[in-house]
């Protein structure tokens, strides 16, 4: 039950652990916005034989057990099928995890000129401290879509060599009176402006330094100040994912909530070997606030895809979606919190959860007397934990804090919703929605196998 990983390796699994390690941070350096990601996980779905599923909707071509299929949903929602072997009415086996992250997106008049200073003008997205943020090299990800239809996208700030963005930081000379106030008060998030330019351009323009900002913009993007009302930039913390502590046993990461539960998630699928229940893997966006929008959670993508994929399989009745739904298996897979000695007030330490002993399952989640949670049936709960016991996957059982200390919620509800089992599960995360967020190797691994054991056994 609840041991410490490192404790059960052979030095062969140690290395396995480290390179499962050393993969996942480079991905994580190198998709660092939701389409990124999507865009990442398209291109290792397409290396394991998975194939783009609107070409077999468009050619009507029949699926089969055995294919491997994909659906991008607009470049943000990425849905992943490995049919298998008995027909889909008897249910699915499910991973689903979110590939939003908080951070700061551009307004969509975000540019301006202040006492000869350039800045533009954000508006957060999820939650976060915003004084964390400050005096810290930031970059832009962006895409912009032109009226005739052209789209730019764009990276800058992630070579050693490009220039950064940021946010400034008082003084402490002079924070007298800002060192007053309550935490929550230090950056108010209107006040979240970026600095991004200081050279004015030399002709006569009524503000010289925005001028030369939109010039440079127009020169390297063919980008237009108006072009920004159509447009997702987003900034994040410049700079790779990091290997972490003196032991290398840890991973420092932006984003990691949650895209180590998506890589985690994708990477157990990608294990599977002929299955007998068609095999899913979820990647969402819009998680961090609300799960709304198409790309999100709630919306129909999910529900409509399985029709899709049913009718290809010459099985399609409404009666047999709703079957396929409502037997289906679920692991929603979300961080949860690391026991954290520095803020040790915070946990409970016997039901907190804990770096380095695998796989956390939380019965429940939500606030306030488990307001929003799933709370998964014990009877699936058990299922699951014999699962994990018969693959030998280090797991841990935990609740994410004190009760009434906070409390978070995820996607679970709404595949619960469908009449599904659901169990949140995840890798225990500390500094959760910092700028970097920090988890255990053992933990990542652990979590890939989890998965793998679940779509292969449950
Ligand atoms: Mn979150
Ligand atoms: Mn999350």
């Amino acid at each position: 039950m609840r041991e410490l990983a490192w404790d059960k390796y052979s030095e062969q699994e140690l290395k396995n652990v480290f390179q499962f390690g050393e993969e996942f941070r480079k991905f994580l350096s190198d998709y660092k916005t939701e389409r990124e990601q999507i865009k990442g996980y398209v291109e290792l779905a397409e290396k394991n034989g998975y194939k783009d599923l609107k070409q077999y909707i468009e050619t009507k071509t029949p699926l089969k057990a055995g294919d491997k299929v994909y659906y991008n949903n607009m470049g943000k929602m990425l849905l992943l099928f490995y049919i298998g072997k008995e027909p889909l009415e008897k249910g699915l086996r499910i991973a689903g995890a979110h590939v939003d992250a908080s951070r700061l997106d551009l307004k969509p008049y975000p540019l301006y000129e202040t006492d000869g200073l350039a800045y533009f003008d954000t508006h957060y997205y999820g939650g976060f401290k915003p004084y964390l943020w400050q005096a810290r090299p930031l970059a832009i990800h962006g895409i912009v879509c032109k009226k005739d239809g052209r789209n730019i996208e764009f990276v800058i700030g992630e070579e050693e060599t490009d220039p950064v963005i940021g946010l400034s930081d008082l003084l402490p000379h002079l924070s007298k009176d800002l060192n007053e106030k309550k935490a929550s008060e230090v950056m108010p998030t209107e006040k979240m402006d970026l600095f991004v330019g200081s050279i004015p351009v030399k002709e006569d323009a009524k503000e010289k330094v925005k001028e030369a900002v939109l010039r440079l913009l127009k020169e390297q993007y063919d980008i237009d100040e108006e072009d920004f009302t159509s447009a997702e930039v987003e900034i994040v913390p410049a700079g790779p994912a990091r290997h972490y502590g003196l032991d290398n046993s840890m991973v420092l990461a932006y984003g990691q909530d949650d895209r180590v539960c998506g890589y985690t998630s994708f990477r157990g699928m990608m294990e599977v070997k002929d299955p007998d229940k068609t095999c899913v893997t979820l990647l969402v966006d819009k998680e961090e606030i609300g799960s709304y929008g198409p790309t999100g959670m709630q919306s129909a993508c999910f529900e409509n895809t399985l029709a899709e994929i049913m009718e290809l399989l010459g099985d399609y009745s409404e009666l047999k979606v709703r079957r396929c739904l409502a037997n289906s298996k679920m692991l929603s897979t979300d961080v949860t919190a690391a026991y954290d000695p520095n803020y040790a007030e915070v946990y409970e330490k016997r039901n907190a959860a804990y770096f380095g002993m695998g796989f956390c399952f939380s019965k429940y989640v939500g606030a306030r007397g488990k307001s929003g949670s799933n709370d998964a049936n014990p009877e699936y709960v058990a299922k699951v934990k014999a699962i994990m016991e018969k693959y030998g996957v280090s797991y841990q059982f935990a609740e994410l804090g004190k009760v009434d200390q906070g409390g978070g919620g995820t996607i679970s509800w709404m595949l619960a919703k469908y009449n599904m089992e659901v169990i949140d599960c995840g890798v225990p995360v500390h500094s959760m929605h910092a700028p970097f967020e920090i988890t255990s190797k053992a933990d990542i691994y652990e979590t890939m196998r989890g998965n793998y054991a679940f779509f292969s056994a449950m």
